[in-house]
């Protein structure tokens, strides 16, 4: 059972977040606004604070909103897994909560059942950065998601990327962003399609949120991350995934 924290001013999407997440068997907390989300997650000290495996934290709250406890957390170095529920489907916001440190985000309003997925991949994730050492190949079940070109494997069950003996681990959305290259393999794919597709932002004011992550994937895939390889930029249109360059 995990312990999860929902921090939403909204009484009627809180009841419902703490219903259907007790109905799939987790601890629920309702709290309606980041200040009394930060005394039970930092506490007076280390010893008073409450352990939460994961946060689903609402933007817009009265007093403190939703970016300054995300960026409080981190900074008092609280990692619980955040998820992020951003009233403005705007990629400006996308790309504020992942800086202030959130792990994930949803637009509201949300679908339920994505809502409970996103939360599990959070969850998941924590069980595996709790185990060291990562499970090796041979111990995987047969019907994992993976991927291998070039020397690379990339694990989308286990969310891991693997080149040689090094292993990074994938956000969710590093994931989604991942597989959505590598389904569209080979084609140019533009900013947009990404930020509509994988983000589900459909307003493009601002595609820094995706150079931002690219230039992190770029780090776990690439030898020299300087001249990318494998994730290209497709100049004024966007990026494509190339799973056996050309040596230069
Ligand atoms: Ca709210």
């Amino acid at each position: 059972m995990s312990r999860i924290l929902i921090v939403e001013d909204e009484q009627h999407i809180a009841n419902g977040l703490r219903f259907n997440l007790e109905a799939d068997g987790h601890d629920a907390t309702v709290v309606g606004d980041a200040e009394s989300a930060l005394r039970l997650l930092l506490g007076a000290s280390s010893e008073t604070a409450q352990a939460f495996d994961a946060v689903i934290l609402d933007v817009m709250l009265p007093g403190k909103d939703g970016f300054t406890a995300a960026a409080e957390l981190r900074a008092a170095g609280q990692f619980v897994p955040i998820l992020m529920l951003t009233a403005r489907n705007s990629a400006a916001d996308v790309l504020r909560g992942f800086e202030t440190g959130a792990d994930d985000y949803l637009p509201k309003p949300f679908d339920l059942p994505i809502l409970l997925a996103r939360v599990k991949g959070l969850l998941r994730r924590r069980q595996w950065n709790e185990q060291e050492p990562p499970a090796p190949e041979t111990a995987r079940s047969a019907d994992a998601d993976v991927y291998r070109f070039d020397g690379r494997t990339i694990d989308f069950s286990a969310m891991e990327v693997r080149v040689g003996d090094k292993v990074h681990r994938l956000t969710v959305m590093e994931c989604e962003l991942l597989r959505y290259l590598v389904k569209h393999a080979a084609q140019p794919v533009s900013r947009s399609a990404i930020l509509q597709d994988v983000w589900g932002v459909s307003d493009a004011v601002d595609t820094r949120a995706i150079d931002n992550f690219v230039v992190r994937l770029r780090r776990y895939l690439d030898d020299q991350p300087g001249t990318p390889r494998f994730l290209q930029t497709v100049r004024g249109v966007g990026y494509r995934f190339v799973p056996s360059p050309k040596l230069p």
